[in-house]
């Protein structure tokens, strides 16, 4: 494993600006005093690792990434636990998954070692900007953000013999400021995120872009989340724009459309799965079709819907809305769904014991 060299800044945010934006940090916007940066090129490999000041890149205009999106990233967290430590999330989950993602994008893979090493390299330096929770009501984290990209200068079009790899944090507080309340989604069937055989199951740019549209749409519909379906036939439930779909029947199944090459394997999905038989959820993996959602919730057998994901964890789904017809599901957030939050949650600010290597420290 490379150690990354520390180049400190030398103008890092003073202490009061620091406090005054973990008292209100909102969600991606503000940035630490540092970053980590692995440099790729097709001769040397992964070398020269840094964490430096926080900054602008400067790139040069004819970088692959700008032209044909080879780009992916991930999405993690820093906890602080009680007795001041720092740890983040099965990070070796996001390794493998930023893998699969180089691989379906023409990018060179990290190591597991580089990649845990440019978190924990970068946590080192910025340990101030990790908040200590009140309470546990209090979900303050540190959301870790890395990213890789092609940046050899060359328009034609093969993939890049030069990537740089860096990672970015920001403060986050509570996703749902002023608690918990189910959201809208719109149900899109004109817009796809994903096909077959295609980039859906990589955490790459291009796929957001995709979905930003339907974004649109879903706001113009009143609706904060687009629920996506199948390409060929949208009749299958695949997931949200950045989240993946769970739904709980009245006899406790923990129902999910199974991990495809047009669905992201969530994380968060995992972990809810792997932690629903402790909460007497019994956990099912399959195809879920739009008419059986519908047709179950209205007869009350599908009780509780929601999103999962590492930044909001898990958001319920009052309604699901499309052009011709509503799914009422629920007013309030369902007991399955604040059960699992609260069980997940608290394995990750280290108030209960999780299963064997979940955790992993970080300083
Ligand atoms: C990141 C992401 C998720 C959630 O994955 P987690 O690992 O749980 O954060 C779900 N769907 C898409 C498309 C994503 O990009």
């Amino acid at each position: 494993m490379s150690t990354f060299v520390q180049q400190k800044n030398s103008q890092p945010a003073p202490q009061g600006v620091r406090e005054a934006i973990l008292a209100k940090p909102g969600f991606g916007d503000y940035f630490t005093d540092h970053m980590s940066h692995v440099r790729y090129t097709k001769d040397q490999g992964w070398h020269a690792h840094t964490v430096k000041p926080y900054g602008p890149l400067v790139l040069d205009p004819a970088a692959a990434v700008f032209h044909y999106a080879q780009e992916i990233f991930e999405g993690m967290k820093a906890y602080r636990h009680a007795d001041g430590s720092v740890w983040t999330f099965r990070p070796t989950k996001n390794a493998e998954r930023m893998n699969k993602s180089a691989a379906r994008l023409a990018l060179p893979e990290i190591s597991a070692e580089d990649f845990v090493g440019s978190l924990r390299a970068l946590v080192e330096l910025d340990e101030a900007w990790v908040a200590t929770p009140k309470d546990a009501a209090d979900e303050v984290s540190l959301y870790l953000r890395p990213f890789m990209i092609a940046s050899e200068k060359f328009l034609g079009v093969r993939a890049s013999h030069e990537a740089d790899y860096y990672v970015i944090a920001s403060p986050a507080g509570p996703y749902f400021a002023g608690g918990i309340k189910p959201v809208d989604i719109w149900l899109s069937k004109d817009l796809k995120r994903a096909g077959t055989g295609g980039t859906g199951f990589a955490k790459c740019g291009g796929n957001y872009a995709a979905s930003l549209q339907a974004g649109n749409q879903a706001a113009e519909k009143g609706c904060q989340q687009v629920m996506f379906t199948d390409a060929k036939e949208s009749k299958y439930l695949e997931e949200l724009g950045g989240m993946n779909l769970m739904l709980v029947t009245k006899d406790n199944e923990l129902i999910t459309p199974s991990v495809s090459e047009t669905i992201l394997d969530g994380v968060t999905r995992r972990s809810l799965l792997e932690l629903a038989p402790s909460i007497g959820l019994t956990p099912v993996e399959r195809d879920i079709e739009v008419a059986e959602w519908r047709e179950r919730a209205a007869a009350g057998e599908i009780v509780e819907a929601f999103a999962c994901g590492t930044a909001a964890v898990i958001t319920p789904i009052g309604r699901l809305v499309s052009d011709d017809f509503t799914i009422e599901q629920s007013t309030e957030p369902g007991e399955a769904a604040m059960k699992l939050r609260s069980t997940l949650l608290d394995i990750q600010y280290g108030r209960a014991e999780g299963p064997e290597g979940w955790m992993v420290k970080l300083a």
